[in-house]
């Protein structure tokens, strides 16, 4: 039942993809000595996504593949957005989904050393300045795509005076923003990352690992391949928006690399997910605003968000491999993702009967203190998962949407003098009911036909309709949390119009208490357990739920009645 058990490697054998297929190669011919290393280098400055789990099983799978190495690391150069609490969420989720680095934990901030030396060999090169102008400043010189940048007054420095203003804005001398070390590459170059880029810049706010040793901070491009290099990463994949860094990459990595090993960026296309948004800084304003229940709101994209929903990893991982990797950017519908989601939990969530809006109904001819326990399989879908009992009794409650006084034709539920199968039980048939002054239900009176239970004569009899139920008197009671669309509109990073949060679904969360749950549900309501309840959904134990408080998240329904409701 415990989806440990359940964790396998999601991918059946399929061919290889683009970025396998340069791997492959590059094995081939020998490249880097043979060697396969990947990484998966989060900025701990936030949760894991469902992109980000894109990444992931690119780094890890395609190291698992061929035999190769996949690193973690933090990629820690801003200490103004870092926690520790980051480094540690990333650690589980990345755990969660299957994958695992060993030893191999890094951090973008162990480099820092050698990065500064670096840099300081490439401004007694003549290859790298300081910088005393502010970033409007520079941005306004930087030209444009066809017109050429400007160079900065400060170029022409000599080694000596770059580095002793650069030792002394690491001293703390200079105020943040008053000076940066740029790159002396080209003004002119056609890509603009050329354009004498900013290496370093004074920051100080201690780091979460280095305290208050540093004051100036390596930018992302003069710390990636650096770090990649260092480490001794073969394959360095990443995302598109990278394509247009990878000369600068490649520019910096020339620094230390040779023939004998050179580290390489390969780029594929973003997960990017109908209704709902990717960038981390928007989930980080949900969250701080109390728009959601934190970072693990089940209707986040994130990784522990989808955990804590429900979503299983091999659903997870079995969807990733199916939009598959490619070179073209594209939106991937999310119906794509429930669909896997309900397929494994088919395969293996627990059945147990809830009922969500109860309604009394009473078999006036069955005794009053009778009880019998009725054997219920535990998973059709597999044979060896056994079966539970569950108690039947006079009293029982049923959806109150199973009942309809004046049903229309092919209503195939209860109805005055219709029959119906209670599931796993016997066939009742209703006899009359009994209404409140404003005409709502009260109660559904029937009788049973004693001869229907499964294993009498009667079992095999057909009626049309069949329902979940459960014995009123042992009923335990629980409180259920249904989901939806956290955003009303399909794509909202492409509302430029409007704040994100305007697009927000109002109705993506609906709490119902009073749920009457079978006790078998109550008894092993563990987070991390998924149950189907029959005939409505998938639902995990919240891990708020406790014994005196059960609390349900919908991880899913049956069948996809959103896109139902959308298409009417
Ligand atoms: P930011 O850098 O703006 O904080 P990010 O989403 O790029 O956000 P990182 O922590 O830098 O966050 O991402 C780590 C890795 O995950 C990177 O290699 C990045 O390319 C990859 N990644 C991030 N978002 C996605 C996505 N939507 N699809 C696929 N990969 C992604
Ligand atoms: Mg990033």
């Amino acid at each position: 039942m415990t989806e440990e058990k359940d964790m396998q490697p999601a991918a059946e054998p399929r061919g290889l993809n683009f970025v396998e297929q340069i791997v492959a190669d590059d094995l081939r011919e020998g490249k880097n000595g043979g060697r396969l290393n990947t990484r998966f280098p989060p900025e701990p400055n936030g949760y894991l996504h469902i992109g980000h789990a894109k990444a992931i099983c690119m780094d890890f799978g395609v190291a698992e593949r061929f035999g190769g190495t996949c690193n973690l690391r933090f990629d820690d150069t801003n200490p103004v957005k870092e926690d520790v609490e980051y480094v540690d969420a990333i650690r589980d989720d990345i755990h969660w989904l299957g994958f695992d680095w060993g030893n191999r934990e890094y951090y973008a901030s162990d480099y820092f050393p050698q990065l500064f030396d670096l840099a300081c060999r490439m401004i007694r090169e003549g290859k790298a300045y300081v910088d005393d102008q502010s970033s409007e400043e520079i941005a306004r010189q930087k030209g444009t795509p066809t017109e050429p940048g400007q160079e900065s007054p400060f170029r022409s420095r000599t080694p000596e005076e770059n580095l002793d203003l650069f030792m002394r804005m690491n001293a703390g001398e200079f105020d943040e923003g008053s000076r940066v070390l740029r790159a002396k590459i080209d003004m002119a170059s056609p890509n603009m990352h050329f354009r004498d880029p900013i290496m370093y810049r004074i920051i100080k706010t201690p780091h979460h690992r280095t305290g208050d040793k540093w004051k100036v901070y390596p930018m992302y491009d003069f710390a990636h391949g650096q770090s990649d290099y260092f480490e001794g990463v073969t394959h360095s994949i990443c995302t598109l928006e990278f394509v247009v860094h990878r000369p600068l990459y490649e520019y910096f990595v020339k620094e230390l690399a040779d023939e004998s090993y050179c580290p390489r960026q390969i780029e594929f296309n973003r997960l990017n997910l109908t209704y709902t948004v990717m960038s981390k800084r928007k989930l980080l304003q949900l969250v701080k605003e109390g728009l959601v229940d934190g970072w693990d709101d089940p209707r986040m994209p994130t990784i522990s968000g989808m955990r804590r929903r429900g979503y299983t990893p091999r659903s997870i991982r079995n969807f990733i491999d199916k939009i598959g990797y490619t070179k073209y950017e594209a939106l991937n519908s999310v119906s794509l993702l429930e669909h896997a989601v309900r397929d494994d939990l088919n395969a293996i969530a627990t059945r147990g009967m809830a009922v969500i809006n109860p309604v009394k109904l009473i078999i006036t001819n069955y005794p009053e203190d009778k009880e019998e326990m009725l054997s219920m399989d535990n998973n059709p879908e597999q044979p060896d998962s056994g079966t539970h009992s569950m108690p039947f009794s006079r009293e029982l409650y049923i959806e109150r949407e199973d009942f309809m006084e004046n049903p229309p034709k092919k209503f195939f539920r209860l109805a005055p003098d219709q029959e119906v199968r209670l599931k796993g039980g016997y066939i009742i048939k209703c006899t009359g009911v009994k209404k409140a002054g404003d005409g709502t239900i009260e109660e559904i009176y029937c009788t049973y036909d004693p001869d229907t239970r499964s294993g009498l004569p009667g079992s095999m009899r057909k009626v049309k309709g069949t329902l979940h139920w459960v014995s009123a008197r042992h009923a335990v009671d629980a409180t259920v949390k249904l989901y939806d669309r956290l955003f009303n509109v399909e794509n909202p990073a492409a509302e430029t119009e409007r704040d994100f949060r305007e697009l927000l679904n109002p109705d993506s969360l609906i709490t119902v208490e009073g749920v009457k749950i079978e006790p078998f549900l109550a008894e092993n309501a563990r987070p991390g357990e998924h149950f189907q309840f029959q005939r409505i959904g998938y639902f995990t134990p919240d891990r708020s739920s406790s014994s005196g408080r059960l609390v349900f998240n919908r991880t899913i329904a049956l069948k996809d009645s959103w896109e139902k409701e959308q298409k009417k």
